[in-house]
């Protein structure tokens, strides 16, 4: 990646009077994002630190941090148990559909889409609200190398005008899927999606998860490493919703994007790469980031299907072993 520093600022300058695309506004609080910011910033798996443009920009997190709390409801309650109560099934549908909470099996599709991350939320273990809040920022903390906190204004906007989140909660209620707890487990749900980050901070925790749950700088293991094949594979799967096929495609490394306008990638044992650029496309992706991860993944050839497979044990072992 020795041109990276070059083709980033390229990147940047070619893509920043991009101004196609809206802020989300079904969150009031998004509104006051400035559609101008625009970051870019790579961080390898040992450390290194590639940026430009806003990268210390804070915004929240949105729907990234689904990733990451489903990595803890993970070592929570283990893979099978998780698996009973939210699969790992693409949607094809908007991330906030009503209407796929699967019909037989009364479980949210997967863990990226608001029903599945709400029913995440939900299987998060602690004595109370307070410490399951506290797990959780503990877990943020880890992966970005700091200490984190919550915007208020944000969680308190989405809160009073998360309807629809709260009729996936009852509908989920009604199945068996969460507790009869659904205020608390909403304002869960609601606090992790306004956690204050910017796009360093998003690609450090890329990088986390492509140093297989290992911080590069501070070297805290953030996330158990048997958990983060199945957090990759559902981020390759259905991180970009309605997209998801088409970034596989085109893209080729597991992402996720949030309404705020952030997009991370990673590319694993290598580098964790984060775009943030508040203007969404319809599906709620960062307009901007699209364009910058397709165009870094043509110059680089970061899909996987481009790279050898160099780590596969058993293509070494010839056949009269
Ligand atoms: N907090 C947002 C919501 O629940 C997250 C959505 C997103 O980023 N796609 O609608």
């Amino acid at each position: 990646m020795s041109d990276l520093p070059e083709f980033i600022e390229y990147l940047y300058e070619e893509y920043r009077h991009l101004n196609s695309g809206n802020l989300a506004n079904y969150i009031p609080e998004l509104t006051k994002a400035n559609p101008d910011w625009f970051a870019i910033s790579v961080i390898t798996a040992d450390g290194e630190v590639f940026e430009i443009g806003d990268s210390t920009e804070n915004f929240t997190i949105q729907s990234i941090s689904k990733v990451f709390v489903y990595g803890m409801a993970l070592e929570d309650c283990d893979r099978q148990t998780l698996l009973e109560k939210i699969g790992v099934e693409p949607t094809g549908d908007p991330f906030n559909s009503v209407i796929r909470l699967d019909e037989n099996s009364k479980r949210p599709d997967n863990p990226m889409v608001n029903a599945g991350a709400i029913a995440t939320a939900g299987l998060i273990k602690g004595t109370d609200a307070t410490d399951k809040l506290n797990r959780l920022l503990d877990m943020f903390r880890r992966y970005i190398g700091h200490d984190v906190f919550i915007d208020a204004p944000v969680f308190m906007s989405e809160r009073a005008t998360g309807h629809r989140n709260r009729a996936l909660a009852n509908l989920l209620l009604n199945f068996g899927m969460i507790e009869d707890k659904i205020e608390q487990i909403l304002d869960l749900y609601f606090q992790q999606c306004s956690l204050v980050v910017n796009c360093h901070d998003l690609a450090m925790m890329a990088a986390t998860l492509a140093n297989r749950g290992i911080n590069p700088k501070t070297k805290e293991q953030a996330v158990k490493p048997d958990y983060v094949r199945d957090i990759l594979s559902v981020m390759y799967t259905c991180g970009m919703y309605n997209y998801a096929g088409e970034w596989a495609y085109r893209v080729g490394i597991p992402a996720k994007s949030g309404v705020s306008g952030g997009i991370i990638a990673v590319i694993p044992d290598r580098a964790g790469i984060a775009v943030y650029s508040p203007l969404i496309d319809q599906r709620g992706n960062s307009i901007r980031g699209i364009k910058v991860f397709e165009a870094l993944a043509d110059k680089f050839h970061l899909h996987l299907f481009d790279r050898p497979l160099e780590k596969c044990s058993f293509l070494n072992i010839s056949p009269s072993e």
